[in-house]
Parts: structure tokens; sequence; C-alpha cells
């Protein structure tokens, strides 16, 4: 055992109620999460997400496999006797409890002695800025404080692994941002084990050390922010993390040809037959028709910074790009333009 691995969750499964209403919320989860990382779980509303936190937690006890703590069995291990702690999306602050009772609310119950919950509870405050608001009561703080607080409260009893469950989700757009900042930077100060629970691909890739994309049950990759996007290991991680156009195309004389008949130098493996090419908007470059691929402007977005042009190719296939709305050449729709694709970054995956 690996004495720098926090979460060790092997061969998990949970299945909620019996018979012919059973639902497999995990298949089988196997992931090592390493002490004092931000490790993502991320994926579309169902995937067990929830489940696989709620089995770290200890409110739910999978049906299969086991959880190991900094190498304890911890499969079995009531809630309340694991090192961890849980955020969630609504915050369940008391409302009747001032700010620093409500931060010290758990530590008082453990019956630690008043002045050890008293520098805990300054200790957290400080650390989510808070200081100057203690005596407040909830309702007097907007949403991001009241977050903070709850974050603070879970902070407090020094837990060795913090599990978030989508906790900014309720917040405004720009308040979640700050608030994604202030989390990076308090699990950087802090050092504790960060298990963060998203939907939203954005939040994962700026926030995270490590992500775990899942879907129906299952983790499908693990991996760096870079790893994941630019090597999704299938269509549905290309997908679900960041924009991306697919084109189908055969493998010829290594390289593959387009249905357009245009043949891209992409980085080939041992694929052969058909294959599909995942392209990320930011790879495809809109010129004059000429040497590069022929194709028409169907849609032209303006995006601020960027404008979204979709492109149809000869063959009937559609491309996404993604250019620089400040860029010298504009286009119009019904444009004839010639697309060309950044062949060394394009992912090629099976058909
Ligand atoms: P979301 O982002 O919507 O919260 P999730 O990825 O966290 O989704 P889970 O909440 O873990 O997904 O749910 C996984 C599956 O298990 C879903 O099909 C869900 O309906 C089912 N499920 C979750 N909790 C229960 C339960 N207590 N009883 C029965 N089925 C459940």
């Amino acid at each position: 055992m690996n004495k720098n691995i926090a979460i060790d969750a092997r061969n998990v499964g949970k299945i909620y109620g019996t018979g012919s209403g059973a639902v497999t919320a995990l298949g089988d989860v196997s992931i090592a999460i390493e002490q004092g990382e931000f490790f993502t779980l991320l994926g579309p509303s169902g995937c067990g997400k929830t489940t696989l936190l709620r089995c770290i937690a200890g409110f739910e006890t999978p049906t299969s496999g086991t959880i190991h703590l900094s190498g304890r069995d911890i499969t079995y291990t009531p809630p309340n006797q694991r090192p961890v702690n849980t955020v969630f999306q609504s915050y369940a602050l008391f409302p009747h409890l001032s700010v620093a009772d409500n931060v010290g609310f758990g530590l008082k119950m453990q019956g630690k002695p008043a002045a050890e919950v008293k520098a805990a509870v300054e200790r957290v405050l400080a650390l989510v800025k808070l200081e100057d608001f203690a005596k407040r009561l909830p309702q007097q703080l907007s949403g991001g404080q009241q977050q903070r607080v709850a974050l603070a409260r879970a902070l407090a009893p020094e837990p060795e692994v913090l599990l978030l469950d989508e906790p900014l989700s309720a917040l405004d757009l720009k308040l979640r941002k700050e608030m994604q900042s202030e989390l990076k930077r308090l699990q950087t100060e802090t050092g504790i084990t960060f298990i963060f629970v998203t939907h939203d691909q954005e939040e994962a890739l700026t926030m995270s050390n490590r992500i775990g994309v899942m879907s129906a049950g299952a983790l499908l990759q693990v991996g760096t922010p870079h790893d994941i996007y630019d090597r999704p290991v299938n269509r549905f991680v290309a997908d679900f993390i960041g924009e991306t156009n697919f084109l189908e195309g055969r493998v010829e004389d290594g390289q593959v040809r387009l249905g357009t008949g245009d043949l891209l130098a992409v980085p080939l493996e041992d694929q052969a037959g058909g294959v599909t090419l995942a392209i990320r908007p930011e790879q495809v470059s809109i010129g004059p028709v000429g040497a590069a691929i022929p194709a028409k402007i169907v849609d032209a977005t303006y995006l601020g910074t960027d404008t979204h042009y979709t492109l149809a190719l000869s063959d009937g296939s559609q491309l996404v790009a993604r250019v620089q709305s400040n860029s010298a050449s504009r286009f119009g729709v019904g444009d004839e333009v010639g697309v060309t694709i950044d062949d060394y970054a394009v992912q090629v995956l099976k058909s």
C-alpha cells in the first residue's frame, strides 16, 4: 500500500434497491486519490459521482468492493468516525446560530474544550477571510459568504479528506469564479485532499490536479486536465470535455482520408480501417479557397473575443471553427472558404 494514497477505492459497486427496481449506480470503480491533491469527479447527471462521494463519506455502504483511507479499511466505518468532512451544495447552516457557532458546532459536539473550539474557529474563519463576520447570523451574509462559512465549518476539525458535492452550483457565475480560486487557494494552503464533484467541465479543468471522468456508473478516464483535454480516451470524454468536432475517415498509407477525399497527416498509432477524428474548434483555421479543404460557412456566432463558424464540407459533414474575432479575416454566412486542420493535434479514436 502506497502511503501517499489518501483514498483507495477498489472495485466499488453500488446497487440501490433490489429485484426489478434495482439501480446500478456504480459498476466496478477503482480509483486511487493521492494525499494533498485536488481531485475532481466529473460527469453528467446520474453517472454516480455523488454515490461514490457518499460511499467515501460513509453515508452509503458499497454493495461490493472496499474503500481504504491512508491504508485503513473504512468500508464499514460510520461517517462520524472517518477523518472526512463534506461540503454540500445547500450550505445547511443553522439559521439561529452565529457564524462562529456554526463553524464551531461540530467541534463542540465532539466535546472539545471551549478554548480549543475558539482557536479553531478563529483559525478557519481567517482562512476563509471571514474574521470580521464571526458574530453575524447566516441570513446577514451573501450566498458566497454563506458558502465560505460552510467550508470553514467543514475544515474546522482538520479532516484528512474534504468532500465537496457541487458546492458552487447555487452561486451566480461571477461568484462561482471567485469561489473557484478561493477553493484552490484553501486546498493549497491547507494541503488537505479535496475530492470535488461537478458536472461543469470548465470548473473541473481550471481547478483540478487530476480529473476522473465518469459515465453511467463507470470511471472512463483519470488524468490531469491536459491529459483529459488533449488525449481523451474515447468519444464520450472528448465530447464531454470541451467542444469537439468529430469527422469520420479511413486510414490509408499512414494518413487518414476524409469523406471529402482530402488526406490528413494525423498522428496514427496502430489504427487501421475506419476511424473517428476528434478535432477541437481552435484547431480549425479558415482562409481563402485554395490548397486547403473547400468549405462553405453556414453559421457565424459572435462570442466577443471569439467567433464560432460552422462550416459545411463537400461530403455534407460539418465542422465548427473558433477564430479570434479581431483576426484580420472576417467571414460571413455563405462565403466559400478553405479550411486547414492542425493535423498534429487531432485525436484519432476508434470508429
Ligand atoms: P447528479 O449530478 O444529478 O447529482 P450523480 O452523478 O451524482 O448525479 P448519483 O446521485 O450518484 O449521480 O446517482 C447515480 C444513479 O443512482 C442515478 O441513476 C440515480 O437515480 C440513482 N440513485 C441515487 N440515489 C439513489 C437512491 N437512494 N435510491 C435509488 N436510486 C438512487
